[in-house]
């Protein structure tokens, strides 16, 4: 069905290819680990949106995630899907392990990466340039000895030498990397640095026009959705990013920021891309009206909140609280809005199911919400349904997430609240007393002076369980994939 030029090597260049990454580096965002089940229930929803990859995780680093990876694989990677991608490190054990996870796929892709900074050849790696040229070509190869389809990152790019970049990207190139990405790790580059590394990367690397130029990067001084669509101006043609900009510290680049910018100024942009300046085709694949939908589904399962004025799927993002823009948006609705809420399937928050609604019309709603629950999941989630329609009458959208997350998202208890004492007063400092009982039926208690009675509870609870920060601790303890980090090691950073 494309109609648009290709390269003579059969590279489509005037589209762009979204590449999710919200199961690998999203979920290692602290507090957000997602078990097998989470992560294919996203993996679908991601196939629905129209993604063109899928990083499905890390297979060598735990037997969970060779498990999240090899059941994607399964479950998604079908003929007429998205491509499924687990990550490597450029070792052969790695390369083994992505390749025999995602075996069960149509469409596999090996990602295998290594640094070429001198700082990080230097004290991470303690290698020789000559010896990170050597292993990058050999890794290649071994990876595309499994498939076709194998993408190679430089880490640390940004930092590296251009013009050793350009050498370890054209032996990449060579040995069969059909993708070449380019992250920015440490989220420091600005907009039009980036543009000209990736420029340099284009005009310099001689075999480049045998791969796509990909970028991947971090927010952390919030410029990560302007470096890439910087990238695209100077070639790049793969962007990797994560449903709501979740991943480590400030996140990865949102995938549903970058989508809109090239969807609402899609025009700015076919310049670009080579094509006519008023031509109205997508630049993407990603049907824009399911993004509201996986966002709050990944929020959901990963327990991480969208922040109310967070563009284009925050609550706030479509509302027009202000007397004279309301008038404006009545009157005409491009008056203030350059997009419309329902091209992100954004509902209003729909009432649609009430006392009388039957287990079909309860079942249906949940698939479209992005739900596909087991048949025992399901009666759990219809009783828990039923309970609350009785109470409230009309149920929402938001409260059926909130009853399937609850039968879903199945956190083993390992703590029991026995018993809490709270006083507080004018002049009395708030004070509480727990006590738990431990998973293993020991009952511990303690007290603690806090800010308010909340908090007070709060502290108490901490120092009996002794958890060091508050917010991340019981929820890292817990889940199929707490030893996750086991292979991966404080000494093997990932890209
Ligand atoms: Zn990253």
């Amino acid at each position: 069905m494309n109609t648009h030029s290709q390269s003579a090597s059969g590279i489509d260049r005037d589209r762009i290819i979204i590449f999710d990454t919200t199961l690998r580096d999203g979920e290692q965002s602290p507090g957000a680990t997602l078990n097998v089940d989470e992560k294919l229930t996203i993996a679908r929803q991601l196939a629905r949106l129209g993604v063109d990859v899928i990083e499905a995780g890390f297979a060598y680093a735990s037997p969970g995630d060779f498990e999240a990876v090899q059941k994607v694989a399964e479950t998604v990677g079908t003929a007429d899907g998205p491509v499924i991608c687990s990550l490597a490190r450029a070792i052969k054990a790695d390369i083994e392990a992505a390749a025999e996870a995602l075996k069960p796929a149509a469409k596999g892709r090996i990602h295998t990466f290594i640094s070429t900074s001198d700082i990080h050849l230097q004290y991470q790696l303690k290698k020789s340039r000559a010896e990170v040229l050597a292993i990058a070509e050999e890794m290649v190869a071994y990876a595309k000895s499994f498939m076709e389809d194998v993408e190679f990152s430089p880490m640390d790019a940004a930092r590296s030498e251009p013009e050793f970049l350009y050498q370890v990207l054209e032996r990449a190139i060579a040995a069969g990397a059909t993708t070449v990405n380019i992250p920015d790790t440490v989220g420091y580059m600005m907009p039009s640095e980036f543009g000209n590394l990736i420029r340099g990367i284009a005009e310099n690397v001689p075999n480049i026009d045998r791969a796509i130029i990909s970028v991947h990067g971090h927010n952390d001084l919030g410029v990560a959705v302007a470096n890439f669509l910087e990238a695209i101006k100077n070639g790049a043609r793969q962007l990797e990013c994560t449903i709501n900009g979740i991943g480590e510290r400030a996140g990865n680049t949102a995938l549903e920021e970058l989508v809109m910018a090239l969807h609402v100024r899609r025009q700015y942009f076919n310049a670009f891309l080579g094509r006519p300046a008023e031509s109205e085709e997508p630049l993407t694949g990603i049907d824009t009206r399911q993004l509201y939908k996986t966002s709050r589904l990944v929020s959901n399962l990963t327990g991480m909140l969208v922040q109310p004025n967070k563009a284009i799927v925050g609550a706030n993002a479509f509302a027009h609280e202000s007397g004279i823009h309301q008038d404006g948006v009545l009157k005409h609705k491009l008056t203030y809005e350059i997009m419309d809420a329902q091209s992100i399937g954004f509902t209003d928050n729909q009432i649609v199911l009430g006392k009388h609604s039957g287990r079909n019309a309860f079942r249906t709603r949940l698939k479209e919400l992005g739900f596909d629950l087991g048949d025992q999941e399901l009666n759990k989630a219809f009783v828990r349904f039923k309970e609350l329609a009785d109470k409230k009458k009309e149920v929402s959208d938001w409260d059926l997430e909130a009853i399937v997350n609850d039968e879903i998202q199945q956190v083993p208890e390992l703590f029991k609240l026995e018993h809490v004492q709270v006083s507080c007063g004018d002049h009395a400092r708030p004070t509480a007393t727990v006590t738990i009982r431990t998973p293993d039926g020991e009952e511990l208690t303690d007290a603690a002076i806090g800010t308010g009675p909340v908090d007070a509870v709060y502290k108490a609870i901490n120092r009996v369980v002794e958890i060091p920060n508050q917010f991340g601790g019981v929820l890292s303890a817990v889940g199929d994939s707490g030893n996750r980090r086991d292979r991966r090691g404080d000494d093997s950073p990932e890209i």
